[in-house]
């Protein structure tokens, strides 16, 4: 089961806000523990053996959660945690812990550390569960705040007991929020140091390229995929599933998509000069936040004339996020840019906003099969579907296909024979800094492919 994460960090980040995340697990379950054991002898002492019924049940979910966090299983722990404390805490309101004059009803503390944590835990959960839990856990707050209901005035413990116990429960739950106060501004101060981070390293000119090569079924390099890599001074090498998030969401992605143009494109000048080089291709991935910019087209009409590039060796990836608003727009950018003999690849195909109407009015020149399609295409039917479909859709518009995240020989025959035209994968190389990706075209000794130019 997926655990928390913060789309937005880095490895190092995550690993943090895990190892955080567990402490507050740990918290939790360390309280229901001490609280079911301590509660357990007071009663039992009491001989209120119906009580000590329920902190038994307190004292097993906690040992559980102690149990699930330990196995790293922190989602279900979560789950399990805020369903018990919601039960149990709504349950001990309404019957125990009833409003008296000598003491205020205090066990209900505990819904608002319920209502924070799942904020914390669950805040990248994108069906908005998060927002339900908390919900129905402030609602029931100030529903046992703000009445003295009770459900059997028999039950109700003495005002004695009610007392110290309203010490506990304050007590407790305070320490619940500061630890949930503690995880949140640590996350912040995470995400806003990559953030300062970043937009150093546009200027310190810390991002750069690795290209990835795409070859055919006989295993000729015919380019390759530009990928951005971020060399940072402390981090270390940080990949672009960390940083780009971040980068759309402070438009730092303009800048850093248009350093990746430019250097793409120098690269396939510099290739130009190689006889071994002067056929392959690149590929470029924009972000669909670059592509809505008003003057996408004529910022990179200006690249591609400062750098003197073929135009026709280079290829735009766009994904399909892009195609949710404007389409008018994004086909009138797209025929603009391929008049120019830019070419286009559909990348993570079948991933996002899969409708078929868009692909026939798009100048598209391939489409890409996402590698999740591609990972298990020779154990699931499903994938064996999708991958068989996504090529002979592509074939019958006239695209070209290209599969990534070809791992293994039994991944590429299997697309081979469903008529794939090209592949991308740790099967033939990892992305590859520039030289290295020169030395692999080089070594790869096998005779130049002429590909169809864009267009
Ligand atoms: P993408 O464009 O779909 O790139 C493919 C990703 O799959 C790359 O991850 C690549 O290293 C990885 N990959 C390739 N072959 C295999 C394989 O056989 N197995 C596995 N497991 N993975 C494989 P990377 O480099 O971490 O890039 C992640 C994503 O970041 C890219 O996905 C792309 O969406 C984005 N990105 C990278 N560079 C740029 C860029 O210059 N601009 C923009 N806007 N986005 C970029
Ligand atoms: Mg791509
Ligand atoms: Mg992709």
């Amino acid at each position: 089961m997926a655990d928390s994460s913060l789309s937005l960090q880095s490895p190092a980040d995550r690993a943090l806000h895990q190892r955080r995340i567990r402490r507050l697990l740990a918290l939790g379950s360390g309280l229901l523990v001490v609280l079911g054991i301590c509660w357990a002898v007071f009663f039992a002492y009491n001989g209120d053996w119906g009580i000590v019924a329920l902190d038994a049940v307190l004292v097993s979910t906690g040992l559980a959660i102690w149990r699930l966090t330990q196995r790293n299983r922190t989602r279900l722990a979560f789950y399990l945690l805020v369903g018990v404390i919601f039960v149990v805490i709504c349950g001990i309101s309404l019957v125990l812990d009833v409003p008296s004059a000598a003491a205020p009803r205090s066990a209900h503390f505990f819904l608002l550390v319920v209502a924070f944590s799942s904020l914390i835990f669950l805040k990248d959960d994108p069906s908005g569960l998060q927002h339900w839990v908390a919900g129905v856990c402030f609602a029931a707050f100030v529903v046992l705040a703000s009445t003295t209901w009770g459900l059997n005035p028999a039950w109700v413990l003495p005002d004695s007991v009610r007392v110290v116990g309203t010490w506990v429960n304050a007590v407790c739950a305070i320490a619940g929020m500061y630890g949930q106060i503690y995880i949140m501004l640590n996350d912040v101060m995470d995400v806003s140091a990559l953030e300062v981070d970043l937009r150093k390293a546009v200027e310190r000119q810390e991002l750069f390229l690795v290209y990835q090569p795409q070859v055919t079924s006989a295993g000729q390099v015919l380019g390759a995929e530009a990928l951005l890599r971020w060399q940072h001074p402390q981090r270390g090498l940080v990949s672009p599933a960390d940083f780009i998030g971040l980068a759309e969401q402070t438009g730092l992605i303009v800048p850093i998509g248009l350093m990746a143009l430019r250097t793409a494109c120098k690269q396939l000048v510099h290739w130009a000069e190689h006889e071994e080089m002067q056929h392959l291709t690149l590929s470029v991935n924009v972000s669909a936040q670059q592509f809505r910019q008003t003057d996408f087209v004529a910022q990179v009409q200006r690249i591609l004339a400062q750098s003197g590039v073929r135009v026709q060796r280079l290829k735009l990836e766009l994904t399909e996020s892009l195609l949710v608003h404007d389409m008018d727009d994004v086909v009138r950018k797209m025929t603009e840019l391929r008049a120019l003999g830019v070419g286009f690849s559909l990348d993570d195909f079948g991933t996002g906003y899969s409708s078929l109407s868009y692909l026939k009015r798009l100048p598209l020149d391939q489409l890409k099969i996402d590698q999740s399609f591609v990972r298990d295409v020779l154990t699931d039917t499903n994938d064996v579907a999708i991958a068989r479909t996504v090529i002979n859709l592509g074939k019958s518009l006239g695209f070209t296909v290209i599969a990534e995240g070809v791992e293994t020989p039994g991944q590429r025959d299997f697309l081979m024979e469903n008529g794939c035209h090209f592949f991308q994968g740790y099967l033939f190389s990892k992305p590859l800094p520039a030289h290295q990706f020169q030395a692999f075209v080089m070594d790869s000794g096998l005779p130049v492919v002429a590909p169809g130019l864009n267009g």
